[in-house]
């Protein structure tokens, strides 16, 4: 049995694990990172880079698709044909490459990264099983970085054609007929992508509409879309399980339903990953299946941090990322606490939704008198001149002071907006602030100075 020690050592690789690793190697802290299976974890080998190549593929697709004999931009194109099995090499060839930087980044920033898997034998003490040999480490800091895994149905269990997320981003061939359980981020992604390749999709959702962690006003343009794509959307429907002619659906009136398919996509949620790294055996304060932590990322152990999906919702990469930064300096003696005023969220539907900060009903919960402003795409020049004029941006702001608390938007290619949206609420802007800003002409970021000044009661173009 090898023996190491270090001053910081960090269960998992991914965004939380991996920036925690990076950043505490810059900051001179002696680091070993852990992690079983290829550095980037979840995110960047199953999940947001994955996806995202995906639904690049089939919006590329499906925009050759349109250009026939009536395409109003008069271009027209014989029909496209795709060979999935060469989209989903060249997707694994973005995540090798990605991989291989994780890796280069942490050898740079002269932190260690271990393969294998890592168990607790104390608050002090991991041991990392790689192949068949033991490694015992101790450390005066942990990091869990274990991160989540898909939540599976009993009576859909993964396999024989019921796939996770991760099944469904590897497929080499199209599939006919595609259910999708769970009209969520993940459901719609990549529902949507195979819509727009050829897949006749029906997604089922068990609340009464798609995404309902969104207002409607914003998931509206969304399931326009969808059925323009000739997707079936049911809402207030559950799976109930499935039969030798497919998935068996109960409807809002209990009556049921089978859906002709002989694929299926489970996209029900994701669940921390509590059970791993023999976590259980520390005893940790828990809020339901995640692991509790204060504004510092401090579990309740001393000397035992958690970041990243492990630790709650919003379980997004780059929530984990910003944590991983943080533990580094602390743990380096940099004073820092969780201070954000918002986590921004992007879901790469089309159009695509963004959110970040409070959203009118929020605001009104915490009892502020907001006043808002919206703009419409359909106002845009921009926007029309890219066929993308459904959707809209969103601002709330305090009522006496204009400060900026939310920013809400809808439409194509409005993810890049993302950082805009943060930028005004972090730096606390008032709507003045980025009403007098100029913006370039013509681009959807407009729609942002724009709505401001719709706040303030003289938008110029809607
Ligand atoms: P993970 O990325 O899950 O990493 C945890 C790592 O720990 C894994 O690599 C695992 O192998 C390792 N590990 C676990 N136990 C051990 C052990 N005992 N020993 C050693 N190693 C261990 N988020 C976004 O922000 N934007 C997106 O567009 C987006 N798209 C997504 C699409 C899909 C299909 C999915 C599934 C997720 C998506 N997410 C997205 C969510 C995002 O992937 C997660 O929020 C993020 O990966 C969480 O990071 P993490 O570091 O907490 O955990
Ligand atoms: P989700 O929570 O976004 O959606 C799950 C959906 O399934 C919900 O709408 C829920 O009502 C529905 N549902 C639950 N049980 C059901 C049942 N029995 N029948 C029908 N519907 C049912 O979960 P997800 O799509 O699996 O994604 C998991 C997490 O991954 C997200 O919360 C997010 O944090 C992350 N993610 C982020 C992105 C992004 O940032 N763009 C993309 C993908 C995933």
């Amino acid at each position: 049995m090898q023996e190491l020690t270090c001053k910081l050592l960090i269960i998992g690789g991914g965004p939380g694990g991996y920036v925690c690793g990076i950043r505490a190697g810059q900051l001179g802290i002696d680091t070993i990172v852990v992690e079983e299976g290829k550095p980037g974890g979840t995110c960047l080998n199953v999940g947001c880079i994955p996806s995202k190549a995906l639904i690049h593929a089939a919006d590329e697709f499906h925009k050759i698709s349109q250009f026939t004999e009536k395409s109003l931009l008069g271009i027209s194109a014989s029909a496209p044909r795709i060979d999935l099995a060469r989209t989903v090499a060249w997707k694994d060839g973005i995540v090798n490459r990605l991989n291989a930087g994780v890796a280069g980044l942490l050898r740079r920033a002269g932190t260690r990264l271990i393969g294998g898997r890592a168990d607790f034998i104390d608050g002090k003490t991991v041991n990392v099983l790689t192949g068949e040999s033991n490694t015992r480490i101790r450390a005066d800091h942990i990091v869990i970085a274990v991160g989540s895994t898909a939540v599976e149905l009993p009576f859909l269990p993964f396999g024989d054609n019921v796939m996770d997320s991760t099944a469904a981003l590897s497929l080499t061939e199209v599939p006919e007929h595609l259910a999708v359980v769970g009209g969520g981020y993940i459901g719609l992604e990549i529902g949507t992508a195979y819509a727009k390749l050829g897949s006749k999709v029906t997604i089922v959702e068990a609340t009464d509409r798609i995404l309902p962690q969104y207002d409607s006003a914003l998931t509206r343009p969304v399931l326009k879309s969808l059925q323009a794509l000739g997707v079936t959307v049911l809402t207030s429907a559950r799976a109930r399980g499935r039969n030798a002619k497919g998935l068996i659906v109960e409807q809002a009136d209990g009556r049921e339903k089978i859906i002709k398919t002989n694929r299926v996509l489970v996209t029900v949620g994701r669940r921390p990953r509590g059970e791993r790294a023999n976590i259980a055996s520390l005893s940790l304060a828990m809020d339901g299946a995640f692991i509790r932590i204060d504004d510092k990322c401090r579990t309740s152990m001393r000397g035992v941090w958690a970041v990243g999906d492990v630790t709650g919702e919003p379980m997004l990469a780059h929530r984990a990322m910003a944590q991983g930064a943080m533990v580094a300096e602390l743990v380096a003696g940099v004073p820092r606490a969780w201070d954000k005023l918002c986590v921004p969220a992007v879901c790469f539907t089309d159009p695509e939704i963004v959110t970040c900060g409070l959203a009118p009903e929020e605001a009104a919960a915490q009892g502020i008198d907001i006043r808002t402003g919206q703009f419409p795409f359909t106002a845009s020049g921009r926007a029309m001149t890219m066929e993308a004029d459904d959707g809209f941006i969103r601002v709330i702001a305090r009522k006496d002071d204009g400060v900026i608390l939310g920013l809400q938007g809808v439409g194509k290619g409005i993810s890049e907006l993302s950082a805009a949206f943060s930028i005004a609420i972090e730096m606390g802007a008032r709507l003045e602030d980025i009403s007098e800003i100029i913006h370039a002409h013509p681009t959807l970021g407009e729609g942002l100075q724009e709505a401001c000044l719709a706040a303030l009661g003289h938008a110029l173009h809607a």
